[in-house]
């Protein structure tokens, strides 16, 4: 029998990594749900809506009709990547300027209320991971296992740093440090929907763990 599995916690935590891999054994769909989020937030810098110093929230919303997400299923990375009004959008979204800008786009409702709906959509008909920050509380709260990672702020900027320098990235360990510290910061005092670990999710603090071990552990869950 297909089921929901929910993987919450901050950023670079390695969900994205553990939800592909879940997904893929199990012949899952998977859904990024932080990837709707940065297409929105880059579609706001592209439109002039937000940059460093400025947001114009009312335009945004005002514009939501407009945004239209898709996941697009590529065979050769194994994964669906981020369509934004019908360009791929998926490399785009991971640079340090949407990562910068994120969290306050997040922080919108009608923002949150779009996507969790369109999420909700995508899980319908269950066989799905999903991963995010309110995935096991807001979207899925009756998901049939709920994960909720955790690392330390330097052991998951020290990944992110890699991830960002091995694509060509030029920035600073102490930034991006800096932006998870950040958006840790907004995510968890968020007023709407916060990071908070559902009643019944696992915690899994990966900190010491390698992707392998992580995975082993996982699989244990899903089979009890
Ligand atoms: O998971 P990722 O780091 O790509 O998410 C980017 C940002 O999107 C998070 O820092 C958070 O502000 C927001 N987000 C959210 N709710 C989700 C997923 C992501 O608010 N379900």
């Amino acid at each position: 029998k297909k089921i929901t599995i929910a993987i919450d916690g901050f950023s670079s935590t390695g969900k994205s990594t553990l939800a592909k891999q879940l997904a893929k054994h199990l012949g899952y769909a998977y859904v990024d749900t932080g990837a709707m989020y940065r297409a929105v937030t880059y579609y706001a810098m592209e439109e002039g809506y937000i940059d460093d110093n400025h947001f114009d929230e009312k335009a945004l919303v005002n514009n939501l009709s407009n945004i239209n997400l898709r996941f697009v299923f590529n065979a050769d990375l194994g994964f669906a990547e981020m369509y934004l009004n019908g360009q791929n959008v998926e490399k785009v979204i991971r640079t340090l300027a949407v990562s910068s800008k994120v969290s306050r786009v997040a922080a919108v409702s009608a923002v949150r209320a779009k996507l969790v709906e369109q999420q909700q959509q995508m899980g319908a008909n269950k066989g799905v991971v999903m991963d995010g920050r309110d995935i096991g509380t807001v979207v899925f709260p009756d998901a049939e296992l709920k994960l909720y990672m955790t690392a330390s702020a330097q052991t998951r900027a020290q990944r992110r740093y890699d991830e960002l320098i091995a694509k060509g990235d030029k920035v600073t360990y102490e930034e991006v440090l800096k932006n998870v510290q950040e958006r840790d910061s907004i995510d968890s005092t968020r007023a709407d929907s916060p990071l908070v670990k559902a009643d019944d999710a696992i915690a899994i603090d990966n900190s010491e763990l390698t992707i392998q071990e992580q995975f082993d552990k996982v699989l244990t869950l899903v089979a009890s």
